[in-house]
């Protein structure tokens, strides 16, 4: 990857996390999150015909209809989900697989599933290739979330759902966190924290606006709608 592209993908992002701040109460990101962000080379998720464009600052079509996201956005969720060496962290919505290999430079295991059988294919195959071992991509319906594997210590959800599925709330770890777009696609969504306290309780906070493919599956009551991408 060219240095200089990756250092301005950096530069953009922390500008952008100081410009949003006050909507975010996130003045500025953990370095291991910037760290892993340099390390992953985004180019390598993206389809050849946008490699020129694969550390700009914004969400890019990888097929199927779906998008990987912007990057300020994969690192702002990544932060926010609290990332740490002993964690580990579900993911609904593998996509190109990017968000996960950052992920999975920062915490023990991460398990991802994606609803398209073709992208979860790719994307499995990928993270293997690039020697990302603790990332375990299934082809599922992530409204359910993972229960072999739960509780989780923190979930992510990259496509926006209409309602939080229950699921996802039940299989998350006492003092773990939930990072999830929440509205529907035509209108304006929100990211949103939830945090389930030591005794089991919920609660929520808004960090931003955003723009993300809808969730589908039994959790979206949002299929076969369009939206912005993120
Ligand atoms: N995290 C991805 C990445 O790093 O490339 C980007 C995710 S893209 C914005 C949203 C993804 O969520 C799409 O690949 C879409 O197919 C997937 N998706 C939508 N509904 C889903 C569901 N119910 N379960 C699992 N994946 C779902």
């Amino acid at each position: 990857m060219k240095r200089s592209d990756v250092d301005a993908m950096l530069q953009t992002i922390e500008e952008e996390t100081r410009f949003t701040r006050g909507l975010t109460g996130v003045s500025s990101l953990r370095p291991e999150v910037l760290q892993a962000m340099r390390q992953v080379p985004r180019k390598e998720f993206v389809p050849n015909f946008y490699k020129a464009m694969a550390y700009d600052n914004t969400p890019l079509p990888i097929g199927n209809g779906q998008t990987i996201s912007q990057p300020f956005i994969v690192a702002l969720m990544t932060d926010l989900l609290r990332p740490d060496r002993d964690k580990v962290i579900l993911e609904v919505g593998t996509g190109s697989g990017y968000q996960a290999a950052v992920l999975s430079l920062l915490v023990q295991q991460v398990y991802s599933l994606e609803i398209i059988p073709a992208l979860a294919g790719v994307a499995s195959a990928r993270l293997r290739r690039l020697g990302y071992q603790n990332v375990e991509v299934r082809q599922g319906d992530g409204s359910s979330g993972w229960p072999e594997h739960a509780p989780f210590d923190g979930i992510i959800v990259t496509a926006s759902a209409a309602h939080i599925p229950p699921a996802l709330k039940e299989q998350l770890k006492p003092g773990g966190r939930l990072v999830i777009p929440v509205g529907l696609p035509a209108m304006s969504q929100e990211l949103l924290v939830l945090e389930k306290d030591e005794q089991g309780v919920i609660s929520t906070r808004q960090i931003l606006s955003v723009a993300f493919v809808p969730l589908t599956g039994h959790g979206g009551d949002n299929d076969n709608e369009k939206s912005e991408h993120h």
